[in-house]
């Protein structure tokens, strides 16, 4: 077998998970990062069902993520005057495993950083194939020859940029934008959230790492703003101005945001693709089918893509034609069952009138008392396990 060069574009989840897996076949992978350093923050993530957790016990950290999990018990929709009105068991949403995504790319980066080589602080800046491999220029280091170039690079992903096209052709916004950043847990919340909704808004504060510290969530609903997704400031400014005077404990977290050591600020979007790779690239995990961040299943299939990906380039003894066509294959289905649960879950998290914003927190306050509650949980486990993994046989 061809021991290929792959460069990897991404250092978040599908990025290392990749790495992970074509170590093990035998490859030589490289990551390429933007950040100047493993990128912390966002709040939890979700791994359901036996397809997730087969490749986490696979790769021997998931005892190590169940060390870490979120243990939350529910979450509360509370007034105006920070009251509870509503309480939602966890485990009405919830998957297996819940993890910080901070502790979750912590653990991947343990995992590998003795397996691949990482590249912080640079970004690929044109691809040139031909033949025998793919010429990389980068921002800051010297050009490099690859067999292979992976964009794990996700939702705005730069390598879908470079070699599929423009963003517009791929990304569907879903009429939110969501921003996360680590703060003081001041309301003294034991494993458990307190979230406020009003009409087009959400602003939620969870307990985290045992309660020592916070995460304060915004949802706001709004066309796309075309804001430049470096400009921290822009981003922080257009919170305040959607959230200042919006009650509850709005204001104080507005305050702090300036102070997180962590602030994350996105739209909330779906990838759209007829196909995953070109010639000598592919794409894996958000940058190829990201589900949305409100679907609970970006983690898990960037995960599984990942495992995929690097299993049937292995399979296929790096014949990257054979192996491409095989991960679409493989992967198709999975995908688009995944992402049809990111489609409704947007209007109903930040409703458009307040008259849907009123429905809603009274429906919450029976919902878990009624048949059928856990019905979220049970749809997102049934698309999770939507694909027969293989059992690739590794080399070490
Ligand atoms: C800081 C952060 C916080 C998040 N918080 C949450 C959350 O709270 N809840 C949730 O459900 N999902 C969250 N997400 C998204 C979640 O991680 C993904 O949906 C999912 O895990 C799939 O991961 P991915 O590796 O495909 O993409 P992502 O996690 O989006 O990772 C993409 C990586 O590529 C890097 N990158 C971007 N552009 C370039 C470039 N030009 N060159 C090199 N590298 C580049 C990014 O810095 C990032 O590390 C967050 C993502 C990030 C980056």
């Amino acid at each position: 077998m061809k021991k290929l060069n792959v460069l990897i574009s991404g250092a978040s989840v599908a990025g290392p998970v990749l790495a992970y897996w074509l170590h093990r076949h035998g490859f030589n992978p490289t990551i390429v990062e933007r950040a100047p350093a493993r990128r912390d923050g966002g709040y939890a993530v979700d791994f359901r069902g036996e397809a997730h957790l087969t490749v986490l016990r696979r790769m021997g950290i998931l005892a190590d993520l169940e060390r870490a999990r979120t243990g939350m018990s529910h979450m509360s929709y509370v007034n105006a005057k920070g009251r509870p009105v509503a309480k939602m068991p966890a485990d009405l949403f919830a998957g297996d495993l819940e993890i910080l995504r901070g502790d979750l790319t912590r653990i991947l980066y343990a995992a590998t950083k003795d397996r691949a080589e990482y590249v912080f602080g640079d970004s690929i800046t044109s691809l040139t194939e031909d033949a025998d491999g793919v010429t990389v220029t980068f921002e800051r280091g010297a050009p490099r020859r690859f067999d292979l170039v992976i964009g794990a690079d996700g939702l705005h992903s730069n390598t879908r940029r470079l070699a599929f096209g423009p963003e517009e052709r791929f990304v569907k916004h879903l009429g939110v934008y969501c921003a996360i950043f680590t703060t003081e847990n001041h309301l003294g919340l034991d494993h458990t959230g307190h979230a406020y909704r009003t009409a087009n808004r959400l602003a939620a504060l969870y307990s985290a790492r045992n309660n020592t510290e916070a995460k304060a969530v915004f949802y706001f609903g709004s066309p796309d703003l075309d804001l430049d997704r470096r400009d921290v400031a822009r981003q922080q400014a257009v919170l305040a101005e959607t959230f200042t005077g919006n009650g509850w404990e709005s204001d104080r977290l507005l305050r702090e945001m300036r102070y997180a050591p962590d602030f994350y600020f996105d739209s909330v979007g779906q990838v759209r693709m007829d196909g995953w790779t070109r010639g000598r690239v592919a794409l894996v995990g958000d940058a190829a089918y990201c589900p949305s961040s409100l679907s609970g299943m970006g983690s898990g299939l960037a995960l599984v893509g990942a495992y995929v990906l690097a299993g049937e380039l292995a399979a296929a003894h790096g014949d990257h034609r054979v192996a491409f066509a095989r991960y679409e294959e493989e992967m198709r289905d999975y995908a688009a069952g995944c992402q049809k649960l990111g489609d409704g879950v947007a209007k109903l998290m930040v409703p458009g009138s307040r008259a849907l914003a009123a429905f809603l927190n009274r429906y919450y306050k029976v919902m878990p008392y009624l048949p059928g509650a856990s019905m979220a949980s049970k749809m997102a486990r049934k698309a999770a396990e939507g694909i027969a993994l293989r059992d690739y046989a590794v080399r070490s």
